[in-house]
């Protein structure tokens, strides 16, 4: 009963329970789990389905086309005077983009929270950093979260220790969410052994287990609200049911910082900057070929970082994904192609997080998300000195040439000097890089400031009572490091100030 598929409900449906949940990512999810602790009843409305282990794809076409929004072909259009597409990657799935995300878990860094409190100090009471702590660890607990093992590493994530360790920098196996990881190298694709520890699969199965319904294959359109309070939230199911949910205690929206601004805006609460303020950490990679084979697609997906340049807004990742994304590298046809593929096994991909400084914009065009957005000179300065590195400690590692992928720069290069060219000198328009987005923030900032922010440090709306926002749409700011243990433990406070305890449940 308390898994209910909208694909399969054509008539209307009208739910209660104290708190109603959009989205199911993991900060629907954490809100889900801290909230079902305190004995709340909760329902969580998902547009996406259930991604079972054995449903999870082969080829990274279907992966796409099933599991990601939009096909993984949103793209964020850069501004009216220089268009850069980017695809932003998002999954709509019972469990957000948790199913198909890397795995990766970084604790909030706490230099990025100083930075918060000194911007807005009210925050200091509001979010303690101690009962963050507490709820990172709670949540990093059932996660099972621990460092990469060294058997299911695979080249492409110790040659990445190798390099980092030649060049002196400070590296290490990355922690993630996985149980018996086996090393299929397919995270993106959602894991097809259900090693991961994904949310969907512990937060909120846990959550349904203490009496939560998630009713998937569901869009949220409209939050209702009555006398200043947000009452419930009506939508529609795949099958073409209205449905409409009513929340004794709150709405909480956790549909991700693309898509909660539009649900506000489509509602009508157009208080403060929502949509504005997005920020990001676009994702720029290279390739490198080694003279032995070095199979990208075996190991950890992503079990290697290089992480002693943080404080200059760069982290360095292992890659990993399908043979089909490595082949888009690519080119030429006929026989140049088949020699190109031929040579895959020799090539790797590596990729550098930029903490950028831009903002961009998210509006709502038809009910839809269109986001504007374009890396000032000094983020682009940031991709071309990451691409340096990388390609430094690919030379480090054994490569024999990389690819930068940067249009109207050298395709291929075989030495430190072309490198060095190509931080002083390289292309100054972003969209000359091959990037990418999947970490978005702050466009429904949190603060105290009722003009500038849009809801109040204790995840409340500004001006609707009974409205929570708890996903990375609130952070200030963003983070350098990828951001879903964060957004969970940020999610698990927000359930606490919307169910009222201020203790924390194990
Ligand atoms: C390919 C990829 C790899 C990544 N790797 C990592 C990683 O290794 N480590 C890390 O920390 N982070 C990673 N991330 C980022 C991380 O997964 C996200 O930051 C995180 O999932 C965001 O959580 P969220 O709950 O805010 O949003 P989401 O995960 O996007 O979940 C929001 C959910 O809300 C649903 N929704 C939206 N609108 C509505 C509506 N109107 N009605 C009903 N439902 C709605 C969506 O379908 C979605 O399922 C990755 C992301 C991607 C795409």
């Amino acid at each position: 009963m308390n898994r209910l598929d909208g694909r399969e409900i054509s008539k209307a449906l009208t739910l209660f329970a104290d708190l109603v949940i959009v989205g199911s990512g993991p900060a629907g999810a954490a809100a889900a789990w801290q909230a079902t602790k305190r004995g709340a009843s909760v329902v969580v409305l998902e547009s996406g389905h259930w991604l079972e282990p054995a449903d999870a794809k082969l080829t990274t076409f279907s992966a796409m086309s099933e599991t990601y929004r939009g096909m993984g072909a949103s793209v964020i259009l850069g501004d009216r005077w220089q268009l850069a597409p980017v695809p932003t990657l998002q999954g709509q799935l019972v469990g957000g983009s948790s199913p198909i995300n890397g795995a990766i878990c970084w604790r909030m860094p706490k230099d990025v929270y100083a930075e918060w409190l000194a911007a807005d100090p009210v925050l200091e009471e509001a979010l303690p950093w101690g009962l963050l702590e507490q709820l990172t660890d709670a949540v990093e607990t059932r996660l099972g979260v621990e460092p990469t093992h060294a058997d299911v590493a695979g080249p492409k994530n110790s040659l990445m220790a190798k390099g980092a360790e030649v060049l002196g920098l400070e590296h290490r196996p990355i922690r993630r969410n996985v149980q018996g990881c086996v090393g299929s190298g397919r995270c993106i694709h959602g894991c097809p052994k259900g090693a991961k520890s994904s949310v969907d699969r512990t937060l909120l199965a846990d959550a349904m287990e203490r009496g939560a319904t998630v009713l998937s294959s569901t869009e949220v359109k409209r939050i209702v609200v009555e006398r200043g309070r947000a009452v419930a939230v009506e939508g529609k199911t795949r099958a073409g049911g209205r449905v409409r949910v009513a929340a004794k205690q709150a709405v909480i929206v956790a549909a991700s910082a693309v898509q909660s601004p539009v649900l506000l805006l489509e509602s009508g609460l157009k208080h403060g900057p929502v949509g504005r303020h997005f920020q990001c950490h676009p994702g720029v990679s290279m390739a490198g070929r080694f003279a032995e084979p070095v199979r990208m697609w075996e190991g950890a997906t992503q079990g290697h970082e290089i992480i002693g340049l943080r404080h200059e807004g760069l982290k360095f990742e292992a890659l990993g994904f399908g043979l089909a994304v490595l082949a888009g590298r690519l080119a030429g046809v006929g026989r140049e192609l088949s020699a190109g593929i031929g040579e895959l096994a020799h090539w790797l991909d590596w990729g550098v997080a930029v903490r950028a400084e831009a903002e961009g914009r998210v509006r709502s065009v038809f009910g839809r998300p269109v986001v504007t957005y374009l890396p000032t000179a000094r983020d682009v300065r940031l991709f071309r000195r990451g691409l340096r590195v990388l390609g430094e400690v690919m030379f480090a590692a054994g490569a024999t040439e990389v690819e930068p992928g940067v249009k109207g720069f050298d395709r291929r290069v075989t030495d430190g000097d072309a490198l060095s060219r190509l931080e002083r000198s390289g292309p100054e328009r972003a969209g000359a890089y091959t990037s990418a987005i999947t970490h978005m923030f702050g466009t429904c900032r949190m603060g105290s400031d009722v003009e500038s922010c849009v809801v109040r440090p204790d995840f409340r709306h500004h001006t609707v009572e009974s409205l929570y926002v708890a996903d990375s749409s609130v952070f200030p700011t963003n983070l350098g490091v990828n951001p879903q243990i964060p957004i969970m433990a940020l999610a698990s406070l927000c359930a606490m100030r919307a169910t009222g305890f201020t203790e924390v449940h194990s």
